[in-house]
């Protein structure tokens, strides 16, 4: 269980994005972040691996502080998906999946073979792997930012607004894509998004946050309040 306890962000210039925010995100569940632009939807996932520090409160991986664990054993525990996918312009989408089992010395084989498995998982044709990115619609290139956050099997998935450039009819397929892998996987994810539809939609448990990072609501998509 992720564990977000009483945390407080104050950037430099003295913004305070997220306000005292207590959370639990449960294991092997969908939690989604919504709330308007600008409420510390982001920062909040940031700080979950520990881009951004707390300026106070803390943060618990399975009773664990995630200030005090080292960085690169968290961030390896958590794969990050964001809006334009980010992949790597000049590689090929096989060799984009491959580079965080290539990078934890798997050999470039069996980091491969292990892309092709997850290009299947992610409904992508083995046909894209020796495409590059450039050459992928965006529905295409989320997947396959969804693909590269799984290679190395972390427990946690960081989402934040990955469906939000593409069409509507594109959506919808990666939203139930992205309800099927989960029931697949088990994985603990954290969605960030700013349409209360997709939070209804996917999520298990909504956390609505307003402006001034404060949490309105925490509630199964059944139980929320209309606001
Ligand atoms: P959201 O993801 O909900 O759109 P963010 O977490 O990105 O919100 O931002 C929350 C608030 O913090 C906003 O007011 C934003 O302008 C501010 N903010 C974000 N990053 C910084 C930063 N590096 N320095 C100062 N203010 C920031
Ligand atoms: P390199 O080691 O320089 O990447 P390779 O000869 O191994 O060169 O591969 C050349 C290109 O072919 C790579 O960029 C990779 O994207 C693609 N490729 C290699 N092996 C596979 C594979 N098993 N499946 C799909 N694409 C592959």
């Amino acid at each position: 269980m992720i564990r977000i306890d009483s945390v407080t962000k104050r950037y430099p210039d003295g913004t305070v994005a997220v306000d005292r925010l207590s959370l639990e995100i449960p294991d092997r569940s969908i939690t989604v972040l919504v709330g308007p632009s600008g409420c510390g939807k982001t920062t909040t996932l940031r700080m979950i691996n520990r881009m951004i520090e707390p300026t106070e409160g803390t943060i618990l991986i399975d009773g664990k502080d995630v200030m005090k664990q080292p960085v690169n054993t968290l961030r390896r525990s958590m794969g990050y998906v964001i809006q334009n996918a980010g992949l790597f312009q000049h590689r090929t989408i096989i060799d984009n999946i491959a580079t965080v089992p290539r990078l934890l010395g798997w050999s470039k084989d069996k980091a491969r073979e292990r892309a092709r498995e997850l290009m299947g998982r992610v409904g992508l044709d083995g046909a894209l792997a020796k495409r590059y990115p450039y050459q992928l619609s965006g529905g295409q290139q989320q997947r396959v930012g969804v693909a590269r956050a799984l290679a190395a099997d972390p427990p946690v998935l960081l989402m934040d607004e990955p469906f939000s450039a593409v069409d509507p009819v594109v959506r919808k397929g990666l939203q139930d894509e992205l309800l099927r892998i989960q029931e697949e996987l088990g994985k603990t994810i954290v969605f960030v998004t700013h349409d209360i539809d997709e939070a209804v939609k996917i999520g298990t448990m909504v956390a609505v946050m307003r402006t001034g990072g404060k949490l309105a609501q925490f509630a199964p998509p059944a139980e929320l309040l209309s606001a």
